[in-house]
């Protein structure tokens, strides 16, 4: 029998209670005692993955090593607890049904009827204990996105009910987030909402071993215990998440109230020495305690919604920290800005990162960008179409190639100086099919990017359909911009930089999939330390 625990983490009340940060957070404390631990997410929407999803729907689309394209949270386990997640990690209900109907159309029912209950619920189960199983994790955390109460939700409760009684007792445990809100009309807590949500959990069978109560002012013992004598649990299980300045403050939090120590209790694991969390709070003593400010411009047509270059930003916190020095983030967006109103615009930016993207809404505004921060000497990162754009400016204002463009912009152009992959040509379906994961990248020794990295052989995460054009590698390496990164198999351009320039670097992978916590990534901290000198 497997000696994997598992926990499943619900939520109750309303969404964006932080259920991922508070799995991030538990799972680091638990790595931090010596465990083995990982972290998956089961999404309960019909999507196969969010690849093909608008960012404004559900935020940044994340890239693992293995080449998934999951769930933001998912960045934040990896940030957190410093370890690559794969295709495993996350599940949604679209990839549950695929598996059931495809086994279905292969025979493998053997002429049963196919149902929610058990042929879902099983398979549910099967990726659940798949993680436990294939990799030996002491503990897995499972969290089930959505409100406990929809609809959608119901065949995952289900099954982690089921689950709890097949893995026997102590093997499993169920962490349930609520809200208590405040109500300043009448300066008191409100725990009504989360007696409602134990309340339809009770009715789908599971009692909650541990609540985390998320509120804005701190909890008396007398709310707590009201919470408890209601919910069925003792007061060491009530516990409370308070809205803190930093995401990576939650960890600690939950330290106080002893939320590890309870859990492990409960699973009937050892609590042993302190939790080693020293490279952790000299990181958050850097982060709140900076000796300078800067300010970046991200250039993106998604800004309005701040979860959708969630890892950028994260990866701007994390060279924060190491630089002891604040990074303001000011949103610019794409399609916004022009040559006649950008210096207007980029007023008090020290330097700008184009951001990644798809489609020709807001290019010729990050273009625009491209060419002010180039002229005039400001430090510039570009990432994947951010990159892009400075190979298409460069085309037209340097080598004068006037209607230089990305074939995925214009298919008309003379000059496609980005162009869709070979591999690419023959592709029509969106789903999971472009250039994605890690891959190889040889750096040129004696470029800028090798300061930055100080190594010859990286490798980073991609997800993209073009690449830039070698046809054009000459006249772009005489003119100034340099080639300075290269898959080594297959001799496409992965970095471009001008090593006249200040700070000017173009890369087609993305940095900030693995920017975490413990290591943050050496692009981001050297662009913050270059702005940080002004
Ligand atoms: N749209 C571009 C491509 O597919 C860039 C993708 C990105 O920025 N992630 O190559």
């Amino acid at each position: 029998m497997s000696t994997t625990k598992y926990i499943f983490v619900t939520g109750g009340v309303t969404s964006s209670l932080g259920k991922g940060i508070i799995s991030a957070s538990l799972a680091k404390l638990l790595q931090a005692r010596g465990y083995s631990v990982t972290i998956q997410k089961l999404d309960p929407y019909i999507n196969i993955d969010p690849g093909t999803l608008n960012p404004y729907e559900h935020g940044e689309c994340y890239v693992t090593e293995d080449g998934a394209e999951t769930d933001l949270d998912l960045g934040h386990y990896e940030r957190f607890i410093n370890l690559p997640t794969t295709q495993a990690n996350n599940v949604t209900t679209g990839r549950i049904y695929q598996t059931v109907i495809n086994k279905e159309r292969r025979g493998d029912y053997l002429g049963k009827t196919v149902q929610v209950i058990p042929h879902i619920t099983d398979e549910i189960k099967r990726n659940i204990k798949l993680l436990g199983k294939k990799f030996n994790y002491d503990v897995v955390i499972t969290e089930i996105g959505g409100t406990v109460g929809d609809i959608e939700s119901l065949p995952y409760i289900e099954a982690v009910r089921q689950l709890k009684w097949e893995l026997g007792p102590q093997n499993s445990l169920f962490v349930h987030l609520t809200l208590v809100p405040y109500l300043s009309a009448s300066g008191e807590l409100k725990t009504k909402p989360t007696q409602h949500s134990v309340k339809v959990m009770l009715e789908n069978g599971i009692q909650p071993d541990v609540l985390v109560l998320r509120t804005e002012h701190p909890l008396n013992t007398e709310i707590r215990k009201k919470v408890a004598l209601f919910c069925n649990v003792n007061m060491e299980s009530v516990i409370q998440s308070i809205d803190v300045s930093t995401i990576y403050e939650v960890p600690l939090l939950m330290k106080e109230e002893k939320l590890d120590i309870t859990v492990l209790q409960k699973l009937n694991l050892p609590v042993n020495e302190e939790p080693k969390l020293d490279k952790w709070k000299q990181f958050i003593s850097r982060l709140k305690n900076p000796k300078k400010e800067i300010t970046i411009g991200l250039v993106g047509k998604y800004v309005e919604l701040q979860d959708s270059y969630k890892s950028i930003m994260e990866s701007l916190i994390h060279a924060g920290s190491v630089n002891q020095c604040k990074v303001n983030i000011k949103s610019i967006h794409s399609e916004k800005i022009n040559e006649d109103n950008i210096a207007e615009t980029l007023k008090g930016i020290q330097g700008i990162i184009v951001a990644p993207g798809f489609g020709q809404r807001g290019v010729e505004g990050k273009i625009a960008a491209v060419k002010y921060v180039r002229e005039n000497n400001i430090p510039f990162l570009g990432i994947c179409l951010g990159m892009q754009c400075a190979v298409i400016e460069f085309a037209r204002n340097v080598l004068g190639l006037k209607d230089a463009d990305s074939s995925e912009m214009s298919r008309t152009t003379t000059n496609p100086v980005i162009d869709l992959m070979e591999e690419q040509k023959g592709v029509t379906e969106k789903g999971g099919t472009m250039r994605l994961g890690a891959y190889p990248c040889d750096i040129k020794k004696g470029s800028k990017v090798f300061e930055v990295y100080n190594q010859e052989h990286i490798q980073e995460r991609h997800r993209h359909r073009y690449e830039f054009n070698n046809d054009y590698l000459d006249r772009f390496e005489k003119a100034g911009m340099k080639p300075v990164g290269h898959n080594p198999d297959t001799g496409l351009v992965e970095i471009m930089e001008i090593p006249e320039h200040r700070w000017f670097i173009g890369v087609q992978f993305h940095p900030e999939y693995k920017s975490t916590v413990v290591n943050p990534h050496p692009l981001f901290v050297n662009f913050v330390k270059e702005i940080s000198k002004d």
